[in-house]
C-alpha cells in the first residue's frame, strides 16, 4: 500500500465516503463506471477488480474476458453532485489483464505510453481544451432537429439566461473537483456554450476531459435541459469543436519558446508543426471518429477543413495563437480539427506521436497560410501545397489504415479493434436511404 492509497482509504473513512466509482473508458472514449464498497477498496488497489472485458469494446477477446480494474488514487474526489450523504467519489482506474500488465485495450494506457516516449526525448507534454458543446430541451424527438435553449450568439450576454446560470454551476462543480477553467462564453450557435480548461500535463488533461463530459451531462439532466457534446447537430449553424492548445516543456522552461524566433516559435515548435501537417490527414480519424464529425469539418463556421498552419488563422488545421511579450511559458499551438467527442486519450497519443515524428525526423515546415483557406479556389490551394483533411469518415479510416504511425500509436490492438468499429459504422451510415434523398430525388425520379 503506497501513501496516496493509505490517504485514499483514509479520506473515505473520515468523509463517511459510501461509494468509490471506478471511470475507465472504452475505446471510442465511452465513460464506464463501477462502484466499488469501501471494504472493498484496499483489494482494489491492491488485485484490481475483476470484469469481463469481453463485454466492453476494445478490451479483450472472448477467450481471454477476465480483466482487472485498478483505481489510480492520484485522482481521487469526491463527487459534488452527489454530495448528499450517502458520499460518492471517484477515482480513474488503469485495466491490467489477470498477469499484471497493462492491457493493450486501455486507452489511458496508450496515452501512457506516448508520454513515455516524449519524456525519453526529455519533453512534458502539456495541453488545454476549448470544449463546445450545444444545449437542448427536452424531450428530444428522435429523427427531428434537436430545439436550442437560447437564440443568442458569440459571446453574447443573455441577462438571466438558463445558459448562463448553468456555465456558472457547471465552473463551480468542475472547480471543485479540481478542474480549473480559465474561461467560458455563449458560443457562435444558438444555445451553444464553451468552458476552456486551464493547461494541465495530458493525461489529466484527458481525465479532466472526460470528468467534465460527465458533469455537463448530468447538471443539464438536472436542471431538465439536454447537452450534447455531438460535432454538427445543427445543419445550418456552427459545430462544436474542441480546439486544444499544445506545448511540449524540457523542465521548468517551454521548449516551443525562442525569443527572437519568427512567432517566437523555436525549431521543436516549428518540427512538431509540421509533423501534425504530414501525418494530418492519418490521424484525423481519431480526432474526428464520427460520421457526424465530417459535418462540422466541411460545413464552415470556423471549423478547418484543410492540412495547413496559420499565425493566428482561425481557418487553419493549426493556429498559432498571437504572443504575449513576457509570457514565454505560453507560448503553444492550437490543434483545431478536434471535436468534443473523440476519445482524448486517443487523441493526445496521436497527436504526440505525430508531432514527435517531426521532432524525431527534422520534419520542414511549410509555408504558413496567410489568408482565409476557405475563399482560396481549389487551385489556388494547389499551388499552395494545401491538401483537404479527409471529408468524411471512409476518407478518415482509408488513411489511417494505410498508417505506420497510428499503427505504432495506439497499439495493434487497438489499431484493428477501432478500424473495425469505425468501418462498421460508415457501412451502417451509408446504408440509410435519408431524408435529404426522400425531400429531393423521390418527387422527381
Ligand atoms: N465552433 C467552431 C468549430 O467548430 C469554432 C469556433 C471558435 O473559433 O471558437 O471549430
Ligand atoms: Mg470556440
Ligand atoms: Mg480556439
Amino acid at each position: 500500500m503506497d501513501r496516496q492509497q493509505e490517504y485514499v482509504l483514509r479520506a473515505v473513512e473520515e468523509r463517511d465516503i459510501r461509494f468509490i466509482r471506478l471511470w475507465f473508458t472504452d475505446v471510442v472514449g465511452t465513460l464506464k463506471s463501477v462502484a466499488v464498497a469501501p471494504a472493498e477498496l484496499e483489494s482494489a488497489f491492491e488485485e484490481g477488480l475483476g470484469f469481463d472485458g469481453s463485454a466492453i469494446e476494445g478490451f479483450s477477446r472472448i477467450t481471454e474476458a477476465d480483466m482487472l480494474v485498478r483505481p489510480d488514487p492520484a485522482t481521487f474526489q469526491v463527487l459534488p453532485w452527489r454530495g448528499e450523504p450517502p458520499v460518492t467519489a471517484r477515482m480513474f482506474a488503469d485495466i491490467h489483464t489477470p498477469d499484471g500488465s497493462p492491457s493493450p485495450g486501455d486507452p489511458r494506457h496508450v496515452l501512457r505510453r506516448a508520454l513515455d516516449k516524449a519524456a525519453d526525448m526529455g519533453f512534458t507534454f502539456y495541453t488545454h481544451p476549448e470544449i463546445e458543446f450545444f444545449l437542448f430541451e427536452t424531450p428530444l424527438v428522435p429523427g427531428e432537429a434537436p430545439r436550442p435553449i437560447d437564440q443568442a450568439g458569440y459571446f453574447d450576454h443573455v441577462a438571466d439566461s438558463r445558459g448562463q446560470d448553468f456555465r456558472r454551476d457547471a465552473i463551480q462543480i468542475l472547480e471543485s473537483m479540481g478542474i480549473s477553467v480559465e474561461f467560458s462564453h455563449h458560443e457562435g450557435g444558438p444555445g451553444q456554450n464553451e468552458i476552456d480548461l486551464r493547461y494541465a500535463d495530458a493525461l489529466s488533461t484527458a481525465d479532466n476531459i472526460m470528468t467534465f463530459r460527465t458533469v455537463i451531462k448530468e447538471l443539464a439532466a438536472q436542471g431538465d435541459f439536454f447537452a450534447s457534446f455531438m460535432p454538427k447537430p445543427l445543419s445550418r449553424h456552427p459545430g462544436s469543436g474542441m480546439h486544444t492548445h499544445l506545448s511540449l516543456f524540457e523542465g521548468d522552461r517551454n521548449a516551443f519558446h525562442e525569443a527572437g524566433a519568427p512567432y517566437q516559435l523555436s525549431k521543436v515548435a516549428r518540427q512538431f508543426i509540421a509533423g501534425l501537417l504530414h501525418h494530418g490527414s492519418e490521424i484525423t480519424a481519431i480526432t474526428n471518429q464520427w460520421v457526424n464529425s465530417y459535418k462540422r469539418l466541411w460545413g464552415g463556421g470556423e471549423a478547418p477543413a484543410h492540412i495547413c498552419w496559420g499565425h493566428n488563422n482561425s481557418s487553419a488545421m493549426i493556429r498559432v495563437p498571437l504572443y504575449k511579450p513576457g509570457k514565454e511559458n505560453s507560448s503553444r499551438i492550437e490543434v483545431r480539427t478536434m471535436d468534443p467527442a473523440c476519445n482524448p486519450y486517443l487523441a493526445f497519443a496521436v497527436l504526440l506521436h505525430a508531432g514527435l515524428a517531426g521532432v524525431e525526423n527534422g520534419y520542414e515546415l511549410p509555408e504558413e497560410a496567410e489568408d482565409d483557406v476557405w475563399r482560396l479556389t481549389d487551385s489556388e490551394r494547389h499551388a499552395l501545397g494545401i491538401v483537404p483533411l479527409p471529408s468524411s469518415l471512409d476518407q478518415a479510416i482509408d488513411a489511417m489504415e494505410r498508417s505506420d504511425l497510428v499503427a505504432e500509436a495506439l497499439g495493434e490492438h487497438v489499431f484493428d479493434v477501432f478500424l473495425r468499429n469505425k468501418r462498421q459504422e460508415w457501412a451502417d451510415y451509408r446504408a440509410q436511404v435519408t431524408p435529404f434523398e426522400l425531400e429531393r430525388l423521390l418527387p422527381t425520379l
